[in-house]
């Protein structure tokens, strides 16, 4: 059965608005994609001494399980050029999961809701536009509450419909 899933996407070097329509045309791919936010520009987040971002989140409906989504995000993120860097450092792409339909999981490699979703102007903004007041599934709260105890530092860049 199809999953409704929330992915984020940013990027921070090189022609950024242009890695996010590539990787947007990518993710075509895995599914139907239901909705694309605006693009918003921010400072990075986490380590400062970097390049602004360009960040958003995008609806798909998809029949891939959790760790076969992440796979597929993962080789994105290599086609398009994505290199190894430090955590929280510089990248071309970056693709995470957000939510999966109401899902609350952890491994070794995906926590989902995403991790540190809640604490992010750039994730929540977006992520509202799109899905409205929804509950965190395992936090239990609002996305609006969340929103309201983060600091507001991102403003629209572009809208890709
Ligand atoms: P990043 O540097 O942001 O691309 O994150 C790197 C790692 O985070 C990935 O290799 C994943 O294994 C892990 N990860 C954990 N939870 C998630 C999630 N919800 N979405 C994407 N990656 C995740």
């Amino acid at each position: 059965m199809k999953e409704r899933v929330y992915i984020a996407f940013g990027s921070n070097v090189g022609d950024r608005l242009g890695y996010i329509v590539r990787a947007v045309e990518e993710l075509k791919a895995l599914g139907r994609i239901t909705g694309v936010s605006t693009v918003y520009e921010s400072p990075a987040w986490g380590v400062k001494e970097q390049g602004d971002f360009l960040n958003g989140v995008l609806e798909l409906y998809t029949n891939l399980q959790p760790e076969g989504l992440l796979s597929e995000l993962k080789n994105i993120e290599k086609k398009l050029g994505r290199k190894e860097r430090a955590r929280w450092g510089p990248r071309e792409i970056d693709l995470d999961i957000v939510f999966y339909g109401d899902l609350v999981y952890e491994s070794d490699e995906l926590t989902i809701p995403h991790r540190h979703m809640h604490e992010r102007d750039f994730v929540l903004v977006p992520l509202i536009e799109l899905a409205g007041d929804i509950k965190h599934p395992s936090l239990g709260v609002n996305l609006s509450k969340l929103l309201g105890w983060t600091e507001l530092k991102l403003k629209p860049f572009a809208c890709l419909l």
